[in-house]
Parts: structure tokens; sequence; C-alpha cells
């Protein structure tokens, strides 16, 4: 089976150039420190446009295919552009992601707004915006949408979002198909829902299901529950309502490579086996193909993204551990410290030195565990080295903080030899900009 770009540590343009420094997207890594600072989130247009092609090319031969990239893995004006350009959609789950895809001038019928708790302004916004479809996740939301849109006389697109009762062996945080997970409709609440849009929420067009089972997934059999399970759902739905769902999304969740011992399946591997089990069901239960949903995150992002930072101070722990702390760390980075999340690295002004030793990469926050990596063999380290995380593109700027009241990094886009900026490193001002002081305080 052909490998893909999830598959890979690195991005695909890496490479060691005549300086001897790392390089990627044909910009040296030490270069683009001097020159933007750091830290740094560098995203290589080749591996992320590759990506985006491979998903395309893996699911061709089903014909209704519908990919939303998961906004929420990386977000922005430039992204969104980039991904548009190859034939993604978007799935968002804030009234910030959706401006973010408007913004960015995107046809907004392409947008699937998901979340267990969509607010009020967050339902008007998106309707007003004219965003495709609606994953409801539950009797909540689906009165507070019918009447939202009954109120701008519009009829709304949706899907139901349901949990499939299927569990991932992932991190208990980022799993959220199993019975007692906060998302979703519980598979025997469904009957209901369907009776209620059909009696009372007239402005609600069910269109399909929705489900996503977790994230960083390397078992390929899950697909294959969960695609199995929701044809088998969309028949039972057939039969009791005579309603034909048209539509069926199983989500994103495909892992990728963050360490050596990681081996996450290929795009390829899961299209083949995720088209095999639909064709396979709609058989089964003689229904005609429903249009394919996609919502991968992580494995369309995280590989094309690289931090760069600048090693600083160290201190040795007598008879104890090595550490080398460098300028950023959990604000711009918390999956370490919040999911135990490994990374690999390399001193991009040395990446073949062979001279190893076992170091901990600690970060500048205040907190003891504000570790970026424990144990990993790097070169002798010095002050004013650049160190290059691998496979930061997914999860890392998207779930940065100001914690410390710390600037959030800027993000360089480099290709052929070009580097831009897509996001601004935050000013000193940028951090005050809202604060307010009361008069009386004066
Ligand atoms: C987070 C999420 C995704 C993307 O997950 P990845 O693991 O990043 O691919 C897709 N769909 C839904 C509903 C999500 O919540």
């Amino acid at each position: 089976m052909n490998k893909s770009t999830n598959q890979s540590i690195k991005p695909i343009t890496t490479k060691i150039n005549k300086e001897g420094n790392l390089e990627i997207g044909g910009c040296d890594l030490t270069e683009l420190a001097n020159k933007y600072s750091t830290p740094l989130y560098v995203i290589d247009e080749i591996t992320l446009r590759t990506i985006c092609k491979e998903y395309k090319k893996a699911f061709k031969e089903y014909e209704k295919v519908n990919m939303m990239y998961a906004s929420k893995a990386f977000m922005s004006t430039a992204i969104a552009k980039i991904i548009n350009s190859e034939g993604f959609g978007f799935d968002a789950v804030s009234g910030g992601e959706i401006y973010t895809v408007y913004k960015a001038g995107i046809d907004m019928s392409k947008v699937l707004f998901n979340g267990n708790n969509k607010s009020y302004d967050e339902l008007e916004l998106a309707l007003e915006l004219g965003v495709g479809r609606f994953s409801v996740d539950n009797f909540f939301e689906l009165a507070l949408l019918n009447e939202i849109a009954k109120n701008k006389n519009k009829k709304v697109s949706i899907l139901l979002r349901i949990t499939p009762g299927i569990e991932c062996h992932t991190h208990e945080y980022i799993q959220t198909g199993h019975l007692d997970s906060k998302f979703g409709f519980d598979l025997t609440q469904i009957p209901e829902a369907m009776e209620l849009i059909q009696e009372q929420y007239t402005n609600l067009i069910p269109r399909g299901f929705h489900a996503h089972i977790g994230s960083q997934i390397f078992e390929t059999k899950i697909y294959e529950d969960e695609v199995e399970l929701l044809i088998k759902e969309m028949a039972l739905i057939k039969d009791k309502f005579g309603i034909i769902f048209d539509e069926v999304n199983i989500g994103g969740g495909l892992g990728v490579k963050y360490t050596n011992e990681e081996y996450p399946p290929s795009v390829f591997e899961i299209g083949k086996l995720i088209i095999k089990t639909l064709n396979k069901a709609l058989k089964k239960y003689s229904l005609k193909p429903p249009v394919l949903y996609l919502e991968p995150g992580r494995s369309i992002i995280s590989t094309a993204g690289v931090t760069l930072y600048t090693v600083g101070s160290s201190k040795q722990v007598p008879h104890g551990t090595k550490y080398w702390a460098v300028d950023g760390g959990m604000a711009d980075n918390p999956r370490p410290s919040m999911y135990q999340a490994k990374y690999k690295a390399q001193v991009a002004n040395k990446p073949c030195d062979e001279n190893l030793q076992k170091v901990t990469i600690a970060g500048k926050f205040c907190e003891s565990g504000d570790i970026l990596i424990k144990d990993i063999n790097l070169p002798e380290l010095e002050e004013g080295d650049v160190l290059c995380i691998f496979n930061t593109g997914a999860y890392n700027y998207s779930m940065a903080s100001n914690y410390n009241r710390f600037q959030k990094p800027a993000a360089v886009l480099v290709n052929n030899s070009q580097s831009d900026i897509i996001i601004n490193r935050e000013t000193l001002d940028d951090l005050i900009s809202h604060d307010v002081i009361p008069n009386r305080l004066d």
C-alpha cells in the first residue's frame, strides 16, 4: 500500500542544506529563526497540499465525497485559503472559526458547524453567513436552531450527531465515540429526535448522521465498525420514518507519526477500507450511496508544521536530569503537559552531530509540568542553538494561550525557498489591548 504524508515525522521537504543546517520548503531554519525570531511556527505548503491531494486520491473511487478540514487543528485566513484551493470544505466549531473562513472569502455553503453547545449568537451568525450544514448535537439545540431558522424564515439542512458507542484506544481526553461521551445523541434517542423534527421542528431538514470517534486513531477496524453502524442506522430511519438520508459524516481522527515508535495507517489504507465497508453495507440494506463527509484535522496539518525555539538556560540536576530550556513551551504547545504527548526534535544548526546526549527540553513557563520533551538524545546543546520540534502543525497554535502574559508566536508559510508571514507575532500592546482601568482607580 502506498505511503501517505501523515506517516512521516517531518515535513516532506525537510533536508540538510549545503551549510549543514536543516531546511524546510527550501528555507534554512536558522535563517527563519533569525529573521522572524522565535518561538516560530513554520508551515510547509508542499506537505499540506500533498496530504490534501492524497486524501482526495484515496477516496476517489467513491464518487460523492465532501472533504471537510477540521478547522480546530489550525485555523487562519491563509490556511483556509490553501485548504479551500485543494477542494476541501470546513468543519467549524465556533463563531470564530466560521468568521475566519468567511473573512478568507470562502463560499460558506462549504462549512459545517459542529459542537455540543453552540450559542444562540453563534447559530445566528452561522445562519446569516450562509453556513451550509449544521451538525445538531442534542435536543436543546434542535429546538434552538429551529427557532432561529423560523425567525429568519429559513430551512436548514442538518446532520444528527450521534454517539456510536465505539471506543478507540487513544488518550481519554480525545476519545469522543464511547457511550457516555458528552457529544451527540445516544442511539436510543434518535427516534424521539426524528419525531420532533417531523412534527414540530419543520424548519430543519434532516440529511444524515454524523459521528466522530476520536483523534490520533491507529486502528483501521474502528472505521469499519463506525461505517457499518451508521449505514445500519440509516436503514432504520428509512424503515421507521420513510426518510432517506442522503449524507453520512464519519468524522476525522486519523493519526499521525509523532515518534519513531508510532505507525499510523496511510490515508490510502483507510480510504480503501471505508469505501469497501460502505459499499458492502449499502448493498446489505439496499440503500443508495449517500454523500460521504470526512473531517480530518490533525492528519492534514500536523506533519506540515514545526516549531522553532531558541535554546537558553540549562540546569544539571546533580546525578539527575540535564535540562535545557527554550524560549517557548506550554503556552505555544500545551499537548505535552495536557496529554503527555511525545515529540521528536532536531537542532536546526547541527542536525548531523553525532555526540548525542540525553536531555530534557523544558519550557519557560511557571509550571513544573512545562516540559516539551522528556529524555531526548540531542547533540551537545549551547545557548543560541535553534531547536526544531516536528509535527506541531495541529493543536499547537490553535490551543496556544497567553499564559504568563507571553505573546503568541508568529507563523510563517514556506514554499520554494520563500517564507511569508501568515500570522503576526503578538506585541506587548496586543497583550494589554483588552485591558480596561475603571475611572475610579485613577
Ligand atoms: C476534532 C474533530 C475532528 C478532527 O479530528 P482530527 O483528529 O484532528 O482529525 C473531526 N470532527 C469532529 C466532530 C471533531 O470534533
